[in-house]
């Protein structure tokens, strides 16, 4: 048995999410491309790669990983270069996708022989978290005053125009699109790509994916301009998890359960955004199950069990796959997960494991 913490991505889980994006891409002649800033986990690209088209990026490490590991259409997002980036950014990128105007002026001469783009901010969006709202209050993500975009028009060839947030809903997705289609399109026909984004929660349960794709394909043709998705959540939604061991139970009140692993080391994203994990189990045995980091509030939730745990019982933490494994980090110094693929013929591959040496080299 292979020893606890690890994640544990199923490939079968993976191929449905592809399928989909697949039928999405032919339905509606989008491009998908990964969104690394969610799903980076390398190992599995082999697979993702027949489904999508490529990669988009949020950092220079991020593009030179979707050039490397990936393959295929690689474009390069950030919110902001350095001079000393944008050389080997552009070396590695089919596209560059500039923040601001002052950026893309910055690096005119330096980008000039690769297709580029800007980021459009259309002050709305699908987010509920403040934290996570490209259109909150000053936002820095994205240009929107017409009058000075026009000035950069020659010199771009796309817009990326990323404003959608978990969205689930096709019918807030359909009204969106037609305001940026009244309020930009001027703009849009110009164009020869663009891309809208990721957060369009379209491998979700019961979501009309045919809808959408027919949506997609009218917008394309309505402007005259290949349509992509960056698709990063959606690519890889429930296809993995984290597999945990109980190291100790307590009564405070409450019964507890301490396993292996730290919800701020392992699953940050669960506390930032205040959430509980998930866990597919039901029964009369409920326990408040905890992580082992020194942090009061380390807990990734309450469930009920079938039976009362004990030290030793396995525990599968679902859904830990979207911006889990990019996040992980050495807090406390616990032992960090391995990254295990279970293939689609059952077998499991031990892809990294971690150890002292990699905690003690990330700090000196
Ligand atoms: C975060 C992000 C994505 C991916 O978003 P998901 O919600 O994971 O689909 C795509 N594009 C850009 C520009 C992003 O910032």
């Amino acid at each position: 048995m292979i020893q606890t913490p690890y994640y544990l991505i199923d490939r079968a889980k993976l191929a449905r999410n592809m399928e989909i994006i697949d039928r999405l891409r032919t339905q509606s002649g989008a491009k998908a491309l990964l969104a690394l800033k969610c799903f980076a986990t390398w190992p599995v690209f082999d697979q993702m790669r027949e489904h999508m088209d490529g990669t988009t990026s949020s950092s220079l490490y991020e593009l030179r990983l979707g050039r490397e590991k990936f393959g295929r259409e690689t474009h390069a997002y950030s919110v902001g270069w350095s001079d000393h980036e944008i050389a080997e950014a552009v070396g590695y990128a089919d596209k560059i996708i500039f923040n601001s105007i002052g950026q893309l002026e910055r690096f005119d001469n330096q980008s000039a022989q690769i297709e580029r783009g800007l980021r459009l901010n259309p002050r709305f969006s699908t987010s509920g978290f403040d934290l996570a709202d490209p259109a909150r209050p000053f936002s820095r993500l994205g240009e929107w005053d017409q009058a000075r975009i026009e000035t950069v028009m020659d010199r771009i060839s796309g817009f990326m125009i990323h404003y959608n947030c978990e969205n689930a809903d096709f019918d807030l997705f359909d009204r969106q699109l037609a305001r940026i289609e009244e309020e930009f399109g001027g703009l849009l026909k110009r164009l020869k790509w663009v891309s809208l984004g990721g957060g369009i929660h379209f491998t979700g349960e019961g979501y009309p994916v045919d809808r959408l794709a027919t949506r997609l394909r009218g917008f394309a043709d309505r402007f005259g301009v290949q349509v992509y998705l960056e698709p990063g959540e959606a690519a890889i939604t429930n296809a993995a998890s984290l597999e945990v061991s109980v190291i100790d139970i307590l009564n405070n009140g409450k019964d507890l359960a301490i396993v292996d692993s730290s919800v701020e080391a392992h699953m940050l994203d669960l506390l930032i955004y205040r959430q509980s994990a998930k866990m597919e189990v039901t029964g009369d045995h409920p326990y408040m199950i905890c992580g082992k980091s020194c942090l009061a509030g380390d807990i990734f939730g309450e469930f009920s069990f079938p039976a009362p745990l004990s030290v030793g019982d396995r525990l599968s933490i679902a859904d830990a796959a979207g911006y889990t494994m990019v996040k992980k980090n050495w807090f406390n110094g616990v032992k960090m997960p391995s990254i295990v693929v279970k293939e689609l013929d059952g077998s499991l591959s031990v892809k990294r494991e971690f150890g002292y040496e990699d905690y003690a080299s990330s700090l000196g």
